[in-house]
Order: C-alpha cells, then sequence, then structure tokens
C-alpha cells in the first residue's frame, strides 16, 4: 500500500495507481458480495439481549396499582417515567413515554405546530407563507425529508467538532422571522458521532431569535448509547432554555429503540410544563392511552436506571468491535493517501467518511455494482451534498466479518474514485 498522497504522486505513479486499483476493482466484482450498510439498526444479537420481554410483564399493575390492561395514563406509566427521566436528566414530569417510535412524536410535534400554533399560542405555522427549518448538515435524513414533507424549506448549515455552526446559526435566527427551528441530534450524532457541549446548548437556548415561537427539536437518540468507557453526559438543553426565559424553545425526544427493540420499544418526548401540556392536549383527541403494558415489561426488564446502564454495556461489547473493524480498514487501506477522512465515534450508530470532493457518488455507485449497498450519496443533506462527498456507514447490523469485507470493497472503491478522478 502505497502512502504517498496521490495529489503528489507523478502522472506515471498515478496511472500505476489507478492500474492497481482498477485490478483490485474487478477482482472485487468477482467476489459477487452481497452487503448492506445502509441503515443504522441492531443487529439480532442486539435485538436478542432484550428477549426477557417475551414473557414480560409479569403483573398486571405498576407500583402505584395503575392497571396497565385499561385505558387511561396519557403520559405514559410512571414508573417508566422514573428510570428514563433520571437517564435523560429531566423530572418524570416533564417526560413523556409513548408509543415505539420517537419520529412519530416528532411528527406529531410538526402537526401541532402547524395546524394549532406553539404552546406558548403562537400562530399555526401552517399559516405562514414561508417556514424554514435549520438542518446542521451532515445530519440525519429522515429529520430533513419530514420537514420537507411538510412544504418547510430545509435550510443546511454546518456541523463542527461541537455541534452545529453557531455563528452561522445566530445570523440567520436573528435576522429571518420565516426560520422557526431548528434539527439538532446533541449527543453521538447521525452521522458524525458529534456531542453538543454545554456551551453549544447554553448559546442555543439563549440566541435571541426574530420567530418568538422557534423551536429547537433535540433528538436524543443516542444517549445512552456509548462505544467506550466515557458515558458523554448530554447538555440539558431544556434546562439552559428556562434559565435563558426561553422554556419553550426545546422539545426533546428519545428511544429504546436501540436499547431494546427497535420495533417494540418505548419513545420518549421532554420538554417544559406547558410543552408537555401542550403535547398531550392535542395526543388526547385521538388517544385514550399509550401501550403501557410494554412501558411495563421494560420497567420489569430493566428494573432501574442502573439496569439500563448495565443493559447498554452489552450492546456495547456487541458493536464496538465492528466499529474498531470499520476503523482498522480505513486506515489500513487509506491512511496517508489524502482522498478520505472519516470519524472515530465515541457513541452512537454512524460513521461519516468524507472522501475526495466530487467522487461520494462514484464511490457509491462502484460499491453497489460490487455488491455494497451504501446510503445514497447525498442522503446525510438536505437536498444533496454540495461537495459530493459525505458517505454514512452504519456497521451495526452486519456480522463482524461482513463489516471488514465490506470496508475494504469501500475502501477498494475509494481508492478507484479518487484515482480515476485525479488522472483526469
Ligand atoms: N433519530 C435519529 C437521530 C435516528 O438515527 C433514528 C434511527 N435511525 C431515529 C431517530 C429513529 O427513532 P425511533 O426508532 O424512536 O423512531
Amino acid at each position: 500500500v502505497p502512502t504517498t498522497p496521490l495529489s503528489q504522486m507523478s502522472p506515471d505513479e498515478l496511472t500505476a495507481f489507478l492500474d492497481a486499483a482498477r485490478s483490485s476493482y474487478d477482482d472485487l466484482t468477482r467476489r459477487g458480495l452481497s452487503l448492506d450498510l445502509t441503515r443504522g439498526k441492531p443487529a439480532p444479537e442486539q435485538l436478542d439481549l432484550a428477549d426477557g420481554l417475551m414473557s414480560l410483564p409479569t403483573t398486571t399493575t405498576d407500583s402505584t396499582g395503575t392497571d396497565v390492561r385499561n385505558y387511561g395514563g396519557l403520559q405514559g406509566l410512571g414508573d417508566l417515567r422514573d428510570i428514563f427521566g433520571e437517564l435523560l436528566g429531566v423530572h418524570a414530569d416533564r417526560l413523556v413515554a409513548g408509543g415505539t417510535s420517537s419520529l412519530v412524536m416528532m411528527r406529531d410535534v410538526l402537526v401541532d405546530l402547524w395546524l394549532k400554533g406553539g404552546p406558548g399560542g403562537g400562530r399555526p405555522w401552517g399559516a405562514e407563507e414561508t417556514v424554514k427549518f435549520l438542518c446542521p448538515s451532515p445530519g440525519y435524513d429522515r429529520h430533513f425529508t419530514l420537514t420537507s414533507w411538510f412544504g418547510i424549506e430545509n435550510v443546511p448549515v454546518p456541523m463542527t467538532d461541537e455541534g452545529p455552526d453557531l455563528d452561522a446559526v445566530e445570523a440567520l435566527v436573528a435576522e429571518d422571522p420565516t426560520i422557526k427551528g431548528m434539527w439538532v441530534v446533541p449527543t453521538y450524532a447521525n452521522p458524525t458521532g458529534t456531542v453538543v457541549s454545554d456551551a453549544v446548548a447554553a448559546r442555543l437556548a439563549a440566541m435571541p431569535t426574530a420567530a418568538d415561537d422557534f423551536t429547537i427539536l433535540w433528538d436524543n437518540a443516542y444517549a445512552l448509547h456509548h462505544l467506550t468507557d466515557t458515558e458523554h453526559r448530554s447538555a440539558d438543553l431544556i434546562g439552559a432554555c428556562a434559565e435563558a426565559g426561553h422554556p419553550d424553545r426545546a422539545v426533546m425526544f428519545a428511544s429504546t429503540s436501540k436499547i431494546s427493540w427497535a420495533g417494540a420499544g418505548v419513545a420518549f418526548l421532554a420538554g417544559s410544563e406547558a410543552t408537555v401540556s401542550w403535547y398531550l392536549h392535542h395526543l388526547g383527541q385521538g388517544s385514550i392511552g399509550p401501550d403501557k403494558a410494554n412501558h411495563l415489561r421494560h420497567v420489569q426488564l430493566f428494573g432501574s436506571a442502573d439496569g439500563v446502564r448495565e443493559h447498554m454495556a452489552k450492546h456495547r461489547a456487541l458493536i464496538a468491535p465492528k466499529f474498531a473493524a470499520v476503523d482498522k480498514a480505513l486506515t489500513h487501506s487509506l491512511a496517508g493517501l489524502g482522498i478520505a477522512e472519516w470519524t472515530r465515534p465515541k457513541g452512537g450508530y454512524f460513521v461519516s467518511l468524507d472522501v475526495l470532493p466530487g467522487t461520494a457518488s462514484r464511490v457509491i455507485s462502484l460499491a453497489k455494482d460490487a455488491g455494497v449497498a451504501l446510503t445514497p450519496a447525498g442522503s446525510a443533506f438536505p437536498g444533496a451534498d454540495p461537495e459530493d462527498r459525505n458517505i454514512r456507514l452504519a456497521p451495526t447490523f452486519p456480522p463482524l466479518d461482513s463489516v471488514v469485507e465490506a470496508m475494504e470493497a469501500v475502501a477498494t472503491c475509494v481508492r478507484l474514485a479518487a484515482a480515476e478522478k485525479l488522472a483526469g
């Protein structure tokens, strides 16, 4: 493996590199791979960890005597809110435990804002001519498609190592009253792994906004999903917003999708007292209560906040080796060539790979032809990746040996696409 940066190679060296890359790629296509690194799904072994749910709950009531089989309890079972309130850093009164999907809760919140206006009694967003949302990018594709589905104009803002680029954010929100909110994944962001610092959260909470119902959708999907010994604590945006005099600015979301079962877990929403009553008021128009039996079986599976922490350590033991394998394969094949950079996340579900500008879509199509499915080019950006350089890798679902195989294949495609581009 030559480690001269491609940009410093002589034309002859580059031609030789391109020929070698073509021949490795031809070998790769002959292997008939069928691998998928597209979505951040837990592997079957991770789901097995929560198979205790199959025989729970063992009682029909929680610790307060609530019969989980009956209607009622719109806010969700108190025992479960106690456990997850502790883990998420919010009081159980300010936490709602709902159905299986936090994305559905995000959609609910946007529907309520759209039709009824926010907790502060502002105009329904749907009555506005233009509504814009800030989208720190690269970010989570489903966030961007959700706001876009409302007809909201997604405005990309760059990500830094500490979270969204606040100079850009502050300048935009101060001037433009049509910017009604923004997406943030505060802990181990999808896909960059970035953790928002307390300082960034304090600025987000305090910044003046031209829209007085400016709302931050704070999606803490990976709050507890550490890949190292350090349990990075999430910044407390809800508390910071209360302190800064904008108590209703933050709505937090989380779920057990990657703690228990992705298809049958519990999702959470948290916010100010006014936000929680506003959400429950609208929710109550269509629901007499959530699946409290599912809440109770989660209480019985975990027992306590520490029970959840111990459970997450088991996830980590299963997936940290896959992340290490990604780094090892990329380092082995790409280090020193000046054609790729990638993240080494301390938590979450993704690695963000930046290839030579202008080659990400080529890499993805080469990989597809070689039997390796990657998330479509540009999907981590609203609209398109302006530099065509970002690729999101999701290594949790395939078995370890497939992750290794897939990453070697991806590296081969990165080398070929870069050599083609530079050899012109
Ligand atoms: N938010 C983020 C940032 C995610 O990456 C995902 C899953 N990929 C979700 C939300 C989905 O959450 P849920 O399963 O609770 O709907």
